[in-house]
């Protein structure tokens, strides 16, 4: 694995960082966060401790670092070589959160799992947001991807979203603000989102339940049939790459030949769209 010199990139944030109440991680594995358990080390590592926090890191950062937000990796493939610079990765106890914000609404933490909300939405009767339940992502990478699945998607349901630009300004963004279409959001790419309100409608909770019933999530401790299907496929004419991930059988983290598939895919990846990151 590629070394990088996070400490380096650590002490020259200066004093400031004192104040982090965060977690810092200088080269920090990068094949613990993503899905298919694969990728090379992240330069630093922050995981704020809340909102304050975050804007307060940013403001420390100089502008020549770049800076990524990861949500919980199910569509990142890092290579090898890692990634320069800070990642954010958002905490559970900082932006998990989850609660009622009015009739039909909810107010939703970037990092909390995109089935929590669908689950909340059932509890209370509240109609539109079955789809969340299919998808293995949180709320962050949803409002970014414009998330959706089984005939709904982000779009539909977000009503604002919060964030925090590269330079730790505060921003609202109101739906037509997100400028989404198909599985893409135009918002600028350095936004990292803290939390979003969503809407849905009153709707008959065995009606919501049966929707969910199509893909509901496997029980914890249940055999593993509903995440069969959970894999990667990149295609073209003649040529077709598939990697495939279970959670529970965690194979080993430095397995050679899903490293070597990762790069494959994000060779793929590279020609059909170039410059663009994934
Ligand atoms: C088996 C499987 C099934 C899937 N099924 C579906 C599906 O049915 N429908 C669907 O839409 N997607 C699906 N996906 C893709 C993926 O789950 C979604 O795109 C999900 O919304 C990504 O969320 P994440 O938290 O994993 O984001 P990550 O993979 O961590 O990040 C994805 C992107 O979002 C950005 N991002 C993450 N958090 C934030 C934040 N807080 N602020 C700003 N940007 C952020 C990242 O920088 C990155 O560009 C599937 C993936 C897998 C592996």
């Amino acid at each position: 694995m590629k070394q990088v010199n996070g400490e380096k990139l650590l002490a020259s944030l200066g004093e400031g960082v004192k104040d982090i109440r965060g977690r810092l991680t200088p080269d920090a594995p990068m094949d613990r966060v993503t899905w298919f358990r694969a990728g090379g080390l992240a330069e630093l590592m922050f995981q704020p401790h809340d909102t304050d926090d975050l804007v307060t890191f940013l403001k420390l950062v100089p502008e020549s670092v770049p800076v990524m937000v990861v949500g919980v990796g199910s569509n990142l493939l890092v290579r090898d070589g890692g990634i320069p610079g800070v990642v954010i990765r958002l905490s559970a106890k900082g932006f998990g959160d989850l609660e009622l914000a009015g009739e039909n609404r909810i107010r939703a933490g970037a990092i909390c799992p995109d089935k929590n909300i669908a689950a909340m939405a059932l509890d209370h009767g509240i109609g539109g947001f079955h789809f969340y339940y299919g998808i293995p992502g949180a709320i962050g990478g949803a409002l970014r991807m414009n998330a959706g699945a089984n005939g709904g998607e982000t779009k539909d349901r977000v009503v604002e979203v919060h964030a925090v630009d590269r330079q730790g300004n505060r921003h609202v963004l109101s739906n037509a603000d997100m400028g989404y279409t198909y599985r893409h959001s135009e918002a600028p790419k350095d936004l990292i989102f803290t939390h979003g309100v969503f809407e849905g409608y009153a709707e008959d909770k065995a009606k919501i339940s049966r929707r969910h019933g199509r893909r509901a999530p496997a029980p914890r401790n249940g055999p593993a049939d509903s995440r069969k299907d959970r894999r990667l496929d990149l295609q073209e004419p003649g040529r077709s790459f598939r990697l495939e991930a279970d959670r529970r059988s965690r194979l080993p983290r430095h397995d050679d030949r899903r490293r070597a598939d990762v790069a494959d895919a994000l060779q793929f990846h590279d020609q059909h769209r170039a410059g663009q990151r994934l």
